[in-house]
């Protein structure tokens, strides 16, 4: 795989640790990481950058994770398209049908487990085509 045929993945997340975390693992599986720490950060990013696919946590600092799903679904551009992967906790199981109505692809649990993320991600990527 030729460097500019890597899929470039934009990781919404606020957590500086879940950061590092995921885009390590994505660069290290091939995959070209870009970051965004809150929602309007990963809107704007999604616009600029039109990533091949996104990975959103729900719980950000400023816009609800479920608000900036809507709000990428909504642009007249082909990112609005793109699988979008949401991170969530347990806690917020209640919210998984509200996510997947809002257009979301498939979810990821935190805490992340290193050795299942990139498969559970390739999976719902898969799925989503
Ligand atoms: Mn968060």
């Amino acid at each position: 795989m030729t460097e500019n045929k890597k899929q470039t993945v934009l990781v919404i997340e606020d957590n500086p640790d879940s950061m590092v975390l995921i885009t390590l693992l994505l660069d290290n599986f091939g995959y070209r990481s870009i970051g965004a720490v809150n929602g309007e950060q990963g809107i704007q990013m999604a616009i600029e950058r039109q990533p091949d696919f996104i990975l959103l946590d729900i719980q950000l600092p400023d816009i609800n994770g479920i608000e900036v799903l809507k709000r990428i679904r909504a642009l007249d551009m082909d990112v609005a398209k793109a699988p979008i992967i949401a991170v969530t906790t347990s806690a917020m199981s209640g919210d998984r049908e509200k996510l997947m109505a809002a257009g979301c692809d498939g979810y990821i649990e935190k805490p992340i487990d290193p050795m299942k993320v990139i498969s559970q991600i390739s999976t719902i990527i898969s799925e989503s085509l």
